[in-house]
């Protein structure tokens, strides 16, 4: 589970895209199998989105501790014969998370250096 202050409006039309803490989110109910992912209602745009949109585990169909390890061994260098072989899970489920994960990581990568390190909030290095 994330604090709400991790995650921004997703809809690209609002003001406040991409704006994290910005006050403007709040939790509102669930969605998914089992109810268990939340549901991020923003205020600005009045629009709402599954807590997963905009990270890799969007769309993906693996429960979230496997998607985890799958990620974690991929960021660790394994290849993804490895990884499907480590955590169980077909090659083309990697290859698919692969794909998924690479423009978000590019994405992260660019906000964070984007920012100075001693921005609010941001870990001091
Ligand atoms: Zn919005």
């Amino acid at each position: 589970m994330h604090p709400l202050e991790h995650f921004c409006c997703q809809n690209k039309d609002c003001p406040d895209h991409g704006h994290r803490a910005k006050g403007n989110l709040y939790f509102r109910g669930w969605s998914g199998k089992n109810r268990r992912i939340r549901m991020v209602y923003c205020r600005t745009c009045k629009r709402s989105f599954s807590e997963r949109k905009g990270t890799p585990l969007e769309g993906g169909r693996l429960p979230e501790d496997k998607a985890v390890a799958l990620l974690a061994h991929l960021r660790e260098g394994c290849g993804t014969r490895a990884t499907s072989r480590l955590v169980h899970v077909d090659k083309n489920t990697v290859t698919r998370y692969v794909r998924l994960a690479g423009p978000h990581a590019q994405a992260l990568h660019h906000e964070k250096v984007a920012f100075s390190p001693r921005d609010a909030g941001g870990p001091t290095r």
